[in-house]
């Protein structure tokens, strides 16, 4: 009894110290409660830059609007065909809302794989390729007879000065096909789907996926006005006045605002907070300089940070008694996915012993505690982040509604908010700890894009067809 006792008490001493080791290594990657809140109020000036007249073209943050007034009232129906390009899946679905709001939406979906060579190669072959996809799940669910309308959830940030048309201002995360930024890629789209043939759609809205998981959310809670995606890449999307967005004309009502916070910090303000992990992962990444929240936070690039950080601290002698091998020096052996498992309540530490030494390492206990609060530390600062940002949105929410507290619902999508298992907990307990004035309710919006594209999509169909009459 003794001996057991002893044992657990050293266990934990040793526990104890490799935490400590990695903690100190990566003190600047643990946010404080104040660093948190002057992150969120640096956030909060970067939103107000990209919605005035006069600093939008500079503004890192580009808050663009994105001609969604409202979230669903109900009255939303019909069968739609969505488009979803641009998450860790390109899917084409078919979607089915009922004119009951009970009776749910219906979907069917296809994942469809991207060859590497369309994410560098021409965009009009990526475009063509994304019309091939759509012909087949046509072709195979039966759908062809009737002419369907389509909306398009594309995870990129676009300048829209209506709901069918969208610019693409930059390609982010690992897309970057020539000849498609600075053009409208309903256009694009539009023209592969003639040159393919044979499919007959109409394609009526275009959204961010941001946008899409808020709608989602919104069908079934009337309080949703954020929509949040944690995945390969990161950004934001809420309700704002429309007295506060110089760039669309007309100050009556509301409009929903892509943010692109994945952008923040682009033009320095999170240079104290940036550390020479992150600088290393954005000089290897397609677009250096670019996307730096997006770089600290989304699942593209968390493993690798934590990649990087384990070789560091083997080649100083911290970790695997000075052990570096060659998978441990490659790009992409370490991924976010790893995360999650080593993160797991039960079992965390066998996987994180599994995956080292698949990484040609022969980790000690040690090393594997380490390695695991490493993870920790990685996911837990993407998680610090996001809160700060969202914390800064909430509060502008309920400033505008000149409200004391405010009670709203963020509808939540992404990978890495899907399969981390600690993430979600953190999250939400940040952000209220942030902002204690505002309750908000999180709501995971599965397959959120995709279907919200099917909502602004019935939106937009009667609106046309209003104008027809
Ligand atoms: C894009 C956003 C998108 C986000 C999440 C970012 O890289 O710029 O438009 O919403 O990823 O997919
Ligand atoms: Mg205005």
């Amino acid at each position: 009894m003794f001996a057991v006792h002893l044992l657990s008490f050293y266990f934990s001493k040793l526990q104890e110290d490799q935490i400590k080791k990695v903690d100190r290594y990566l003190y600047a990657m643990r946010l404080s409660d104040d660093q948190l809140a002057d992150i969120s109020a640096r956030f909060r000036q970067e939103m107000e830059k990209g919605l005035s007249n006069e600093s939008n073209a500079t503004a890192a943050v580009k808050m663009l609007p994105t001609h969604v007034y409202s979230t669903p009232d109900g009255s939303e129906k019909g069968e739609f065909l969505a488009l979803d390009l641009g998450g860790s899946k390109f899917k084409v679905l078919q979607v089915k809302v009922s004119e009951d709001r009970k009776g749910k939406v219906q979907m069917e979906s296809e994942t469809f794989p991207i060859p590497e060579e369309f994410l560098n190669g021409r965009g009009t072959e990526l475009f063509e390729h994304v019309a091939e996809s759509l012909k087949s799940f046509l072709r195979k669910h039966h759908i062809n007879h009737t002419r369907k309308a389509l909306g398009f959830t594309f995870s990129f940030p676009c300048a829209q000065s209506k709901i069918d048309e969208g610019v693409l201002l930059s390609w982010s995360k690992n897309f970057k096909a020539r000849g498609v930024q600075g053009n409208n890629v309903v256009q694009l789209l539009r023209k592969a789907i003639q040159k393919v043939g044979d499919v007959d759609v109409d394609v009526l809205a275009m959204v961010n996926d941001t946008v899409g998981a808020m709608m989602t959310c919104g069908y079934d809670d009337q309080n949703c006005e954020v929509g949040v995606i944690i995945g390969t890449g990161t950004n934001a999307c809420y309700i704002e006045e429309m007295r506060h967005i110089d760039l669309v004309e007309g100050d009556e009502g509301r409009m929903c605002i892509n943010t692109e916070w994945g952008a923040f910090g682009d033009d320095g303000v999170l240079d104290d907070f940036i550390t020479s992990f992150d600088r290393e992962i954005d000089a290897a990444s397609i677009n250096p300089g670019k996307q730096l929240f997006e770089k600290m936070v989304s699942g593209m690039y968390m493993g690798e940070l934590v990649r990087l950080i384990l070789l560091k601290m083997a080649k100083k002698g911290l970790l695997f008694r000075g052990q570096v091998s060659d998978a441990l020096r490659t790009k992409g052996t370490f991924q976010t996915k790893h995360i999650c498992l080593i993160e797991q309540y039960k079992g965390g530490l066998e996987n994180t012993k599994e995956i080292l030494e698949d990484l040609g390492l022969n980790p000690s206990e040690d090393d594997c505690i380490a390695v695991q609060h490493v993870c920790t530390i990685v996911s837990f600062r993407s998680a610090n982040l996001v809160a700060a940002a969202l914390a800064a949105i909430l509060t502008r929410i309920r400033e505008n509604k000149k409200l004391k507290t405010l009670r709203t619902t963020v509808g939540v999508d992404g990978t890495v908010y899907r399969t981390h298992p600690q993430y979600p907990k953190r999250l939400h307990k940040v952000v209220r700890h942030l902002v204690p004035d505002c309750h908000v309710r999180f709501v995971l919006s599965e397959s959120g894009s995709a279907k919200g594209a099917a909502m602004v999509t019935a939106v937009a169909q009667r609106l046309a067809s209003q104008r027809k009459e």
